[in-house]
């Protein structure tokens, strides 16, 4: 390893949100949960598949001036189980939050079904129960099982 590579890892963010112990190569899919795509201009670090002793692999994302809403964290929950979300304020560390699997998910992800009431205009927020293996829509008990992903709103 290199001194520039300890450097990048590590580097500090004066304020904002490192999301850590990411599912190692999910952190894409955390940026498009949390809708950075790199157009507003964010300050954003990605580590992908770093080493960590507790997951193997792990991917870190760090985001400059940015903290999450609880919906964010709801999802991220589903596709990262072991992440940890770490709140900087100053340079320090002031809140530390493990995510939990929440009972419903709400806002996030888009309901796969054309007909479904959130797809008709209407001003709906989506709103989802958390199942053991996948989300099942609360309006028209469509189930996204696999690929939770591709359903996150743009
Ligand atoms: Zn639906």
């Amino acid at each position: 390893m290199t001194d520039i590579d300890t450097e990048l890892r590590v580097s500090k963010i004066q304020n904002g949100t490192v999301i850590d112990h990411v599912t190692g190569g999910e952190a894409l899919h955390v940026l498009s949960i949390i809708g950075i795509d790199g157009s507003g201009g964010e300050t954003v670090s990605v580590g992908i598949n770093v080493p960590s002793d507790r997951l193997g692999r792990k991917d870190i994302v760090k985001v400059e001036g940015r903290e999450l809403s609880q919906s964010e964290v709801d999802v991220l929950s589903l596709i990262a189980p072991d992440a940890t979300i770490n709140i900087i304020r100053e340079y320090e560390v002031t809140e530390k939050q493990c995510v939990e699997r929440p009972e419903e998910v709400t806002g996030v992800l888009e309901c796969p079904n054309p007909n479904c009431i959130t797809n008709a205009g209407e001003p709906v927020d989506t709103r989802f129960e958390v199942l053991s293996d996948g989300v099942r829509c609360e309006y028209c008990d469509t189930i996204i099982r696999e690929d939770l992903t591709e359903h996150i709103k743009s």
